[in-house]
């Protein structure tokens, strides 16, 4: 076990950290004990409005640096978090709970985020056009939108600020963040690297709160002009609605998903296994990529269950902290009541369950890895975003049926698909209705390509080089 010092914990407002005891608090717990790590400050509506001041008043002299200069920055920021990253994974597992392997590798990934997108930074090209006018120039500039309120989920604390704050900055918007009050010292070190690589005053702005009384505020800050959240489908449809009654500001929508895993009959059962195991069971199953759904071909189903719940038992449930753990604590107690209750519907609706399914000990938040088979159709977990350490099979056995089944539900975020068929590799490309497919591999994350969802797991891409247009504004300039 690492010993990790844990806070303190504050704001980040026009370049000055800002830790206060007085006023409205909030505790960060650690989700493998329950203790209290630390309290954060919550913030008021003048902190906020201080916080969206700072951003609009450097906005002006960040767009006019050359995208060379905001480009520098970044990658000094992303050689500054890779040179940190032992330091700060253990902060982050003890806020979030995912095992300090996981952490690091997060870490290194918002490293590589923040270089791709200063790299990209420098790409934002216009275009000329040939002129339908005699004597007449016509230009496309793509200038920065303005001002950018981004909302960040816990799961991954510090890349989905990274992720955020990288294309912002790089396309020469400023930001103000609220990172997730659950998680909030791997989003203040990110924000940290940036500081001491030289960022501008006020270009970043990090707020803490209540995270309704937040985002109502600084959606109709009139300084705002963008924004940006990943998170459930039930909040970004909130969060729409106020960009829209705000002033038609222009939102990226990352929401949740409910992946689909189509195992057909001529599938690599081991390759399979061993790739979907340790994606399953990442970070607990809280992520929104993560495979769900195992659509099983019927004549694989039995042996694919049995294989996946014997590589399963072998997985380690702990404390983060420890090396040995592959599986840590669920971030919240309302994760641990959501599986006891998806559990228990599938199971009185006739699942079988194959392994787990219950919580680890009276002390955080544990649960063991959860294998439930021949779900059928009708259950809640067949259609609610599980967001846990619970894997769930069900028998095909046609392809138009299984992708019938794929599609069958409102989200669209990741698909995956084992196979070995060149002609299923096709339709699967064409008809899976997803923003992510992973064919024979589950790695569709990356920060060369774009990440996003269709349906309602939302719109916009983040990363690739599709990731700077939502910081974006296209003019048509004409000059005679
Ligand atoms: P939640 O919807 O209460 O919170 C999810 C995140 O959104 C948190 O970080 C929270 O701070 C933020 N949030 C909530 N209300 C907000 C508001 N009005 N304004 C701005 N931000 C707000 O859910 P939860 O109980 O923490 O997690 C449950 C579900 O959320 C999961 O089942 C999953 O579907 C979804 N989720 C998705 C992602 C993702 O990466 N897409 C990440 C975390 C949670």
């Amino acid at each position: 076990m690492q010993n990790t010092q844990y806070g303190p914990l504050g704001f980040y407002i026009n370049g000055e950290w800002i830790y206060r005891s007085d006023g409205p608090q909030l505790e960060v717990y650690d989700p493998a004990t329950g203790d209290v790590l630390a309290p954060l400050p919550r913030a008021t509506p003048e902190e906020l409005d201080r916080a969206a001041a700072a951003a609009n008043a450097a906005f002006p002299a960040w767009k006019a640096l050359t995208a060379l200069e905001r480009s520098r920055i970044l990658r000094k920021a992303a050689d500054l978090i890779r040179e940190r990253a032992d330091q700060i994974a253990p902060l982050m597992t003890r806020e979030q709970g995912k095992p300090v392997a996981q952490s690091r590798i997060e870490l290194m990934v918002s490293a590589d985020t923040f270089d791709w997108c200063a790299e990209e930074g420098r790409r934002v090209y216009g275009r000329s056009i040939p002129s339908p006018v005699k004597d007449m120039e016509v230009r496309v500039a793509r200038l920065p939108v303005g001002p950018v309120a981004a909302f960040t989920p816990w799961n991954l604390p510090a890349m989905m600020p990274a992720r955020k704050i990288g294309a912002a900055l790089a396309s020469g918007c400023t930001v103000v963040i609220k990172p997730a009050e659950e998680t909030p010292a791997a989003a203040l070190a990110i924000v940290r690297a940036l500081h001491d690589a030289g960022l501008p005053k006020g270009v970043v702005n990090v707020v803490f709160g209540v995270p309704g009384e937040v985002s109502s505020h600084l959606i109709a800050h009139p300084a705002i002009r963008k924004i940006t959240f990943t998170g459930s489908t039930a909040v970004g449809q909130h969060l729409a609605k106020l960009a829209s009654d705000a002033g038609v500001k222009r939102c990226t929508m990352e929401l949740g998903g409910h992946a689909p895993v189509l195992i057909l009959d001529d599938a690599d059962i081991d390759l399979a296994v061993s790739t979907l195991v340790p994606s399953k069971f990442r970070n607990a199953g809280q992520i929104c990529i993560s495979p769900t759904r195992f659509y099983v071909h019927d004549s694989l189903h039995d042996r694919f269950v049995d294989q996946f719940a014997a590589a399963t038992s072998r997985l380690v449930v702990g404390n983060g902290l420890d090396t040995a753990t592959n599986i840590g604590p669920m971030a919240n107690s309302r994760r641990t009541a959501a599986m006891d209750n998806l559990i228990n519907d599938a199971v009185s609706a006739g699942a079988s369950l194959k392994m787990g399914g219950e919580r680890i000990g009276n002390r955080g938040n544990f649960f063991q890895p959860t294998v439930v088979t021949d779900v059928p159709v009708s259950a809640k977990i067949m259609n609610e975003e599980p967001f846990g350490p619970v894997a769930v099979t069900a028998r095909f056995s046609s392809l138009d049926d299984v992708i019938t089944q794929a599609n069958r539900l409102p989200f669209g975020l990741a698909a995956y698909a084992f196979t070995s068929a060149t002609k299923n590799v096709r339709r699967l490309s064409e008809e899976v209705e997803a923003g992510l497919l992973g064919i024979n591999n589950v790695a569709v994350s990356h920060p060369e390509a774009p990440f996003g969802g269709v349906k309602m797991s939302g719109y916009g891409s983040e990363g690739g080089i599709e990731g700077m247009d939502p910081y974006l504004v296209t003019k048509t300039v004409t000059v005679a």
